[in-house]
């Protein structure tokens, strides 16, 4: 048995920012993964999956993950070298594989058990993620489905399903985080019964990009958009990338979220209880910081004419689209 001040059991990318802070409180820690190499979740994931958020804000505490070369939003290869490197970089003490199977309490301390030895620990940090249990939801109508159902978790490209027809089953999973290569394979839109299944769960919307008019050159944009039915009343958030910041980029932001309000609003019946929350990334002015936020707020009916409508959807490159 082999005594310490903490264990973190995990050693993916929480369990190594833990790591990183008990390094510099000066404690005693060992992190058991039970892969038998760094990177946590992000060694298993399907072949075309990239970060939702760039480089820049991906970072975990100390280190910043650097830019991959010819991408904005990193692959997960790319998550996996930053990840290795970061362990190596402060030395993290990080024992693998080594599965951890019980934690007791034994006294004042603690007793983890794995296939590896034994530790005492005054303190356990359980950094576990959640790859490795995925939650297989009920989906109505799914038991007339004939075909194969999997997980996320249990796919890694499209080729693996030999010509098969593919398609996301849009229930708690990000629409970005369905793998882009059932797209490319020419996926179906869900059957009814699953799209109806949403209702209670987040409806979202899968990244727009799109090139905006601006006085004095060009802006990208990146949105997505998550609209979240509950019985309490309706919660709409969208999230917006954008390569510059300035009067035009903030009207036309404001302009989106006032506009989107507004058709999910008149989509849904139910304007009274919708609350819409915007935010938008653009590059920080003062340099301090990778990013600035500028967030939009609308709440209750809004009211718009049909003259604002058009006037907002001009504003904004992609709303009659988005
Ligand atoms: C599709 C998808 C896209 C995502 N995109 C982003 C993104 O763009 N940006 C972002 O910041 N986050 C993103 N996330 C969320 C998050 O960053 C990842 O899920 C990340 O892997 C979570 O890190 P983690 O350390 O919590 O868990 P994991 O990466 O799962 O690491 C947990 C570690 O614990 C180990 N472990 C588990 N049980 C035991 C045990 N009993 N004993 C020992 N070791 C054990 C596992 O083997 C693993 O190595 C995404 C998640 C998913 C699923």
């Amino acid at each position: 048995m082999t005594t310490t001040d903490v264990v973190v059991i995990g050693g993916g990318q929480a369990g190594l920012a833990a790591g990183y802070h008990l390094r510099r409180q000066n404690l005693a820690y060992v992190i058991l993964d039970a892969q038998s190499t760094a990177g946590g979740a992000w060694q298993h994931t399907w072949d075309s999956l990239h970060l939702f958020s760039p480089a820049g804000l991906s970072s975990l505490p100390g280190r910043l993950m650097p830019a991959q070369p010819g991408q904005e939003y990193p692959d997960a290869a790319h998550v996996v070298d930053y990840l290795s490197d970061y362990e190596q970089r402060y030395s993290l003490p990080v024992h693998r594989p080594a599965t951890v199977r019980a934690v007791h309490r034994d006294g004042t301390r603690l007793r983890v058990e794995t296939d590896a030895g034994h530790w005492s620990a005054r303190a356990v940090i359980s950094a576990t993620g959640t790859w490795w249990r995925p939650f297989l939801p009920a989906v109505p109508g799914q038991e007339k489905f004939t075909g194969r159902q999997l997980h996320t978790t249990g796919y890694r490209r499209p080729s693996a399903h030999g010509g098969s027809q593919l398609g996301p089953a849009r229930l708690r999973v990000p629409v970005l985080a369905h793998p882009p290569g059932l797209r490319a394979a020419g996926a179906r839109r869900p059957a009814a019964a699953q799209r109806r299944a949403r209702r209670g769960h987040p409806d979202q919307e899968p990244h727009r990009e799109a090139e905006g008019r601006a006085p004095d050159g060009q802006v990208r944009w990146r949105s997505r958009r998550q609209l979240h039915q509950e019985a309490a009343g309706d919660r709409q958030m969208l999230f917006v990338c954008a390569t510059r910041f300035d009067k035009y980029v903030e009207a036309s932001f404001g302009s989106y979220v006032t506009l989107r309000h507004h058709q999910v609003g008149e989509r849904t019946g139910r304007p009274d209880s919708l609350r819409s929350v915007g935010v938008m990334l653009t590059p920080d002015h003062s340099g301090s910081r990778p990013r600035d936020t500028t967030p939009v707020r609308v709440l209750g009916p809004s009211h718009l004419t049909s003259e604002q409508v058009t006037e907002f959807e001009e504003l904004w490159p992609q709303s009659g689209s988005a």
